[in-house]
């Protein structure tokens, strides 16, 4: 379980709000935020030292725990996979649609406890690799056969044990999934497990309330802080008037929502309202700064200019949206606009804010045939402009903010091992370009998340038993 709150932190270098800094002492509330933080101090006795280059902890805006269970299993190419050369774009053959048909398969075995098994080993992978918290967008709500369990929001438990578990800060948000398909299309089978109609959710809604926001204050878990959202799974999967009192029951808190991830996703939605996703949900929903609109893809250059304009997040997986085929996210012209995004891991296929960053720039390099892309003018270092943007985005869509080493921001950081050889002789913003662009090794060698000092020395305090619970979870699993 999670370790006591020490009084401070000394972090011989650390990248603050104002820059890089050098013997930084930075000490914590009891609520797992920051109280204070100075540069230039020596180390108190009693002080944990941190040796290595600290950088502030990463959100993960975006996670399907149970998805973890299969990642690396969807490869082998399906019956109606064309070959080389024979499968152009929209072609049959291996998709999205058709890893979907897969992934509802091998969940439908995920039973509570194997589903808290499956989600505390990623949750610890997560704070390994220098996510500190994470938006889970939880759709598995429901028994195998579809009907609720005793208590309704047994699956949602099982999230909160699970990061209080590894003790990863979390955004919960809980998924409407109202309906399988455009025009309200009824749940096929392998989505029974998701659907409510809109007042069950809305039940649902009312116990997490209850149980992550008690009144009179904060919550008395072990785990400090954890936000609730909501989370309309999609314009497909949530009718206008069941997103409509959604938004009603939910007037503040993180709102996230998959859109326009797929090229038959836009038509479908051209053909039954006459308008693209993004642009229906620009006119219809009206985002603002509280929402995150994960992945949008497919977007025109109006969109683009107009969702960076809304003050929405973009939630950006580019490690899954490759292994998906889902396209490539306009991000240079979305940050040119003034747009802000984030990172998540998605489908799990990588766990790792290192390949998310570096895939997001490599797309646009294999795009444009240009490089630096993203690093926002002439001398500015790519992998700072990526993660500053990061850090920010994803702390305000996560509900976690404010952003960065500041005093009241959460006390999550991730220091890197600048004895390896990958980080040799790097200072500043080299370590970030080094980090992301050259890191194929492990470098996170201590993680603080909420002041708790969760992985030292590259290993997490409960890494053995939760792996001892997850290789079980997988052997059920394979049976
Ligand atoms: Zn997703």
């Amino acid at each position: 379980m999670a370790p006591p709150l020490p009084p401070a932190y000394f972090l011989p270098r650390a990248l603050l709000a104002e820059g890089w800094a050098r013997d930084v002492l930075l000490t914590c509330r009891p609520d797992g935020r920051i109280a204070t933080v100075a540069a230039g101090m020596a180390c108190p006795p009693g002080a944990v030292r941190l040796p290595g280059a600290a950088l502030p902890g990463l959100a993960n805006l975006h996670s399907h725990a149970h998805q973890r269970a299969i990642a690396g299993l969807g490869e082998a190419a399906g019956p109606g996979n064309a070959g080389p050369g024979n499968a152009g774009p929209g072609a049959a053959g291996d998709s999205f649609w058709s890893w979907r048909e897969a992934m509802y398969r091998a969940v439908a075995a995920l039973d509570p406890p194997l589903f808290e098994a499956v989600a505390a080993q990623l949750y610890v992978e997560m704070l390994k690799s220098g996510f500190t918290t994470v938006a889970e967008f939880h759709y598995l709500h429901h028994a195998p056969d579809g009907r609720p369990y005793a208590d309704p929001a047994e699956m949602s438990l099982r999230v909160l044990a699970a990061a209080a578990t590894a003790g990863i800060g979390l955004t919960l948000l809980p998924v409407l999934y109202a309906a399988g398909g455009f025009g309200g299309a009824p749940a096929g089978p392998g989505q029974r497990r998701f659907v409510h109609d809109i007042d069950g959710f809305l039940r649902l809604l009312a116990r997490l309330r209850a149980l992550t926001q008690p009144a009179g204050g904060q919550p008395d878990g072990a785990l400090p802080g954890v936000v609730l959202g909501v989370a309309p799974h999609s314009l497909r999967a949530v009718p206008p008037e069941a997103l409509a009192a959604l938004l009603a029951a939910a007037p503040d808190g993180p709102v996230h929502i998959h859109v326009a991830e797929q090229p038959r996703e836009v038509a479908d939605c051209l053909a039954q309202t006459g308008q693209r996703p993004v642009e229906w949900l620009l006119a219809h929903a009206r985002p603002d700064a509280r929402w995150c609109l994960v992945h949008a893809t497919h977007m025109t250059g109006a969109e683009t200019a107009a969702l960076a304009a809304s003050g929405a997040v973009a939630g950006l997986c580019p490690t899954t949206e490759a292994n998906l085929g889902d396209g490539i996210f306009p991000a240079e012209a979305f940050l040119a606009a003034g747009g802000r995004f984030g990172i998540g891991s998605d489908s799990h296929i990588s766990v790792s804010p290192v390949e998310e960053l570096r895939w997001l720039e490599y797309a646009q390099r294999l795009a444009t045939g240009r490089r630096a892309v993203l690093a926002g003018g002439p001398g500015r270092s790519t992998g700072r402009a990526l993660f500053d943007a990061a850090l920010a985005g994803g702390t305000a869509a996560s509900g976690h903010g404010p952003a960065g080493l500041v005093a009241g921001g959460r006390a999550d950081i991730v220091v890197l091992d600048t004895s390896h050889p990958l980080l040799l002789a790097r200072d500043g913003d080299a370590l970030l370009d080094s980090w992301i662009f050259a890191g194929n090794a492990p470098l996170v060698r201590h993680v603080v998340a909420a002041g708790r000092h969760v992985v030292a020395d590259f290993r997490h305090a409960a890494e053995a038993a939760v792996a001892r619970r997850f290789a079980a979870a997988m052997t059920t699993l394979a049976e």
